[in-house]
């Protein structure tokens, strides 16, 4: 059977619908209308946090203050229907073609804003708690990492940083301690040493997990260090806040 007559007799039996308003679409996994929805971050925003920026500076005072370790993070989106709803699938089924269309997306989003990755680079994604792992059955930042590091030719690696198991839980703890918690999650490899890494995240938050994932990558010996997320979900950032 040819592959356009397979197409068709896969239309009639399985009719693709758009992922977020359920409407017949013919390709792609959002409908037109839905795709336009998605609310790409546009410039002038500051180079740590993506937050909107005046005019004239490249790094907002908050950022100014506390400096994260990384040296450049980019955001494509808002944490926004239909992209959260994405993520969201991506995040607790396995639907490995969404990690695909959400990698896409920042390739596209990094074409347009005439970002570029030296071919030194190394993708890794922020590891997941073991446990979430295992229950779960992959990380999704890896696969958003992998497919990304695939469509710009750069590679990819997952024995880098690791997550520790057994954190005691966020809830009871302050902001202070958070901070060191989240702060002790993480052990990146000798192999980190002199390499241009990009760290890739689904959601950007409150940059904690993020942060503290390029502090121990920076004491491993990484050089430049620049983290990509999917989706930004608020408009201001605290460090050491929920993650
Ligand atoms: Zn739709
Ligand atoms: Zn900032």
């Amino acid at each position: 059977m040819n592959c356009s007559v397979f197409r068709s007799l896969q239309d009639l039996f399985f009719p693709r619908t758009c992922f977020s308003c359920g409407s017949r679409i013919t390709e792609g996994i959002l409908c037109p209308l839905c795709l336009r929805q998605i609310r790409f971050i546009r410039p002038p925003v500051c180079r740590m946090c993506s937050g909107a920026l005046g005019d004239g500076t490249a790094v907002c005072r908050r950022c100014l203050r506390s400096r994260p370790a990384y040296h450049r993070l980019i955001c494509a989106a808002h944490d926004t229907e239909p992209l959260s709803g994405l993520i969201r699938l991506l995040k607790y089924r396995h639907y490995d073609f969404i990690g695909e269309f959400l990698s896409r997306l920042l390739v596209r989003y990094c074409r347009e804003q005439a970002v570029s990755f030296p071919p030194e680079t190394v993708a890794v994604g922020v590891p997941l708690h073991p446990a979430r792992r295992r229950e779960r059955g992959y990380n999704q930042t890896a696969l958003l990492a992998k497919n990304f590091s695939k469509f710009i030719h750069i590679s990819f690696r997952d024995d880098i940083i690791v997550r520790l198991r057994n954190r005691p839980s966020q809830t009871h703890l302050s902001i202070a301690q958070r901070r060191k918690n989240v702060q002790n999650s993480f052990i990146a490899s000798k192999r980190a040493k002199g390499k241009t890494i990009l760290l890739v995240d689904d959601i950007y938050t409150t940059g904690a997990t993020v942060n503290a994932c390029s502090r121990v990558l920076r004491e491993a010996g990484a050089g430049d260090i620049t983290v990509l997320t999917v989706a930004r979900a608020c408009p201001e950032h605290t460090y050491g806040g929920k993650d």
